[in-house]
């Protein structure tokens, strides 16, 4: 064994013991580290020849680089849609790697198996029924590519071929229509092959990002009986608006189409009694996204990818060869997501739920709903500040005064919080994005503040 992979294993207590005490540090420094930094430039060092052993990458790591990591996990980092880690979900992602199991496939472990229980509760969580199955993936971009390729398989079983067989020229064009689609989408439709411009955007209605059910009638009755995709959205990015599930899946019955919601932190609503209502239908849909590293509250990466046709999924994805399993009873994971190999990501989330059960989350989930209208009452009263949508969930979308993007940036400056510009209905404006387990409405208030200086 190398002489410095020796000494590491000899003493890897003493190691792990510093590392654990490090991390420690970092954590009980979250609440006051620069929210975030703009970093320093690092000058690149050479290949290290002969290494430095444990203890000397950890010393080199704490000089380097971990200055200028941002407090992304902390409780005031408003920016994109960002979550933190629990507890019990850090436990989980420390076993994870302690345990280093490959995920992939059931035979030689239980991991799989913990990850089918994981998917279970999830889906159960989020309100979906016994038809639904599912697998983890990186985030919601995997999720909704997955979703969407096992969409496009579906589509070719309409029109009586298989796209995993004969390939994308045997299909031909797919209509995918959305009101207020991530970007995430039109990236899997490239990926897919399928094309970022088979996005038809359908009006949304008058002031709000959810779609207007008329208008997607109309695009659908235009199709002529053509089988196509219908992204409906479960929390917009901007503003939180929720498509209406039901009066798009009563469309099922006049026209054919593959139902994928992408409720990648809106499908959290599912926990809040007073917002429940918004993902009501969601079990009726044929493919759902939820991210987890956002809301959940686990380390990156993770999401979980729900489908009905599991069976289309297999097609798709499966990846049989001599030296591994058959495909026989419930498929390994390497036969429905795009990677073979790959970690337990369930580990993190099992964790998570373990300690604070459905409970504890829902507390997570109305505290960050509450941080969020806190905030929004907040700068109600901020002269020049509009808020640009109702505070529907965890978002908080508003126009001010200066240029949002030079403003976010003096915000991240202060080193006390971090807000992301966007452009909302072709307004310059800013989000701030509650999804921190950590967030407390005192946050809420010292980010209220913090803007109302940083705005005069
Ligand atoms: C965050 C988000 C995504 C993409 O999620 P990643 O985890 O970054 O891949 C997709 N859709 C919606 C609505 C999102 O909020």
């Amino acid at each position: 064994m190398y002489p410095s992979l020796a000494d590491d294993l000899a003493a890897l207590p003493a190691l792990l013991q510093s590392t654990r005490d490090y991390a420690v540090a970092v954590l009980a420094g979250l609440g006051e580290r620069p929210v975030a930094p703009t970093p320093a430039d690092v000058p690149a060092a050479p290949l290290p020849v002969d290494g430095g052993g444990t203890a000397g990458a950890l010393a080199e790591f704490q000089r380097r680089w971990a200055p200028g990591f941002s407090g992304s996990a902390g409780p005031r980092y408003l920016g994109f849609v960002t979550g933190g880690s629990t507890p019990a979900a850090l436990a989980g992602d420390w076993l994870t790697g302690a345990f280093d199991q490959n995920g992939s496939n059931r035979s030689g472990s239980s991991a799989a198996a913990l990850e089918d229980e994981t998917v279970g509760w999830l889906g159960e969580m989020f309100g979906l029924g016994p038809a639904h199955t599912g697998a983890f993936v990186s985030g919601a971009t995997m999720s909704n590519l997955v979703g969407l390729a096992i969409a496009r398989e579906w589509i070719g079983e309409q029109r009586g071929l298989s796209v995993a067989g004969q390939g994308l020229a045997a299909l031909g064009p797919v209509p995918v229509l959305s009101g207020a689609a991530h970007s995430s989408i039109y990236k899997s439709l490239s990926i897919l092959g399928l094309g970022r411009d088979a996005l038809r955007p359908v009006a949304t209605r008058p002031g709000r990002e959810a779609v207007d059910v008329t208008a997607l009638t109309e695009a659908l009755a235009a199709l002529d009986g053509q089988p196509a995709i219908v992204v409906a959205n479960a929390g917009t990015v901007n503003t939180v608006d929720f498509d209406d599930l039901r009066a798009i899946l009563a469309l099922r019955e006049r026209f054919p189409f593959w139902l994928h919601v992408d409720a990648a932190f809106g499908g959290f609503a599912a926990l809040s009694p007073a917002h429940a209502h918004l993902v009501d239908g969601i079990a009726e849909a044929d493919s759902v996204c939820v991210d987890l590293h956002k809301w959940l509250n686990v380390p990156y990466d993770g999401a979980v990818q729900f489908t009905r046709r599991r069976d289309l999924q297999v097609t798709v994805f499966q990846n049989a060869a001599a030296y591994l399993p058959p495909i026989t009873g419930t498929p390994d994971f390497f036969h429905l997501t795009p990677e073979n190999s790959r970690r337990l990501r369930a580990l993190t989330a099992w964790f998570t739920l373990s300690a604070y059960g459905v409970a504890g989350h829902r507390a997570i989930v109305t505290a960050a709903i509450d941080a969020a209208h806190r905030l929004g009452e907040r700068l109600t009263a901020v002269p020049g500040i509009e808020l640009l949508a109702p505070v529907r969930l965890n978002v908080v979308c508003f126009a001010v005064p200066t240029d949002p993007t030079t403003l976010a940036q003096r915000i991240a400056d202060s080193g006390e919080a971090f807000l992301t510009p966007t452009v909302y209905q072709g307004r310059p404006a800013l989000r701030a994005a509650f999804s921190n387990w950590r967030t407390a409405e005192a946050d809420a208030d010292r980010v209220a503040d913090l803007i109302e200086k940083t705005v005069r």
